[in-house]
């Protein structure tokens, strides 16, 4: 009875976890001449960068059947995905998302992203709303539980109370934009975690490039504090104007928190007239 070696027996079970790997991910993943020199007992022990390994040039007929269905992504192709930081091909999306140049194709562009692990628990891609050629734009820090179930950012009671608060400016919902620095639900609404704002920000970053908006409304101090890199309070960010991206900023409280705190809306009133009578000089 033949004995099957031990480290045989390890490479195979590792190209079978590998192939299946690559059915779900991609084939770049899958290395065949690294296993079928291991398994031929060829030498293998130098390291293969994988940048190095050449998985694309060769005609169908000559690659495993598995690598001639799709041709992998380079790596160099796959860094550029996110300015080069991003190198995880469960990740991928399709890089176009970057040329966008409307709302409409940069949504269908990145709405099926896992970028993050938010990506796996939200129920709606959260992407945002209204006038594409808005001159404010009203940026939360992500999705609720409402704004998950419907797929739209400030709905429920904090979106009515939205509304309400624009209308009193003489503003409508549909003549402003509306979205989150995060397009999907945190759990249980907890802040935005660092890698998640860092991996969604790209996105913000391009919806702002293609709207051209000459101001910001930062909607509480988690949204502000985010967006300008700052731990400054909520009190003091309400004080002063800032820049993100070119565009000027404004911080003010976040509906839901007027609406738990009835006291601020005084101040939130100043809040929005002073970004009203901005509006109305830029
Ligand atoms: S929060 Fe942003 S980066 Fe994370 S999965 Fe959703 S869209 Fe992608």
């Amino acid at each position: 009875m033949k004995v099957e070696n031990p480290i045989e027996s390890t490479l195979k079970d590792a190209e079978v976890f590998l192939r299946q790997q690559a059915e779900l991910y991609g084939d770049e993943l899958y290395l065949p001449k690294v296993f079928e020199s291991a398994t031929r007992g060829e030498a293998t022990s130098s390291a293969v960068p994988s940048s190095s390994v050449e998985t694309d040039n060769k005609p169908a007929d000559q690659g495993d059947s598995l690598r001639s269905k799709t041709k992998p992504i380079k790596v160099s192709e796959e860094e550029n995905l996110f300015d080069g930081t991003d190198t995880k091909a469960e990740w991928k999306i399709d890089p176009s998302w970057q040329k966008s140049d409307s709302l409409e194709t940069l949504n269908s562009g990145i709405s099926g992203c896992m970028r993050c692990p938010l990506g796996g628990t939200r129920k709606n891609f959260v992407f945002g709303v209204g006038n594409p050629n808005a001159k404010l734009v009203l940026i939360g820090e992500a999705p609720g539980a409402d704004e998950d179930e419907q797929g739209e950012p400030f709905v429920g009671r904090a979106g009515q109370l939205l509304n309400k608060i624009l209308a009193a400016v003489q503003l409508k919902r549909e003549d402003v934009y509306i979205c989150n620095i995060l397009k999907c639900r945190p759990p249980n609404n907890r802040d935005p975690l660092p890698q998640e704002v860092e991996s969604c920000e790209p996105y913000l970053k391009k919806q702002l490039e293609i709207i051209k908006p000459k101001l910001i409304l930062c909607l509480g101090r988690i949204a502000g504090q985010t967006l300008l890199k700052t731990n400054a309070t909520l009190t003091d960010l309400r004080k002063n104007t800032y820049e993100y991206q070119g565009i000027r900023v404004l911080v003010t409280f976040h509906p839901a928190a007027l609406l738990r705190n009835p006291n601020w809306k005084r101040p939130a009133w100043e809040d929005v007239q002073a970004m009203r009578k901005l509006y109305d000089e830029l």
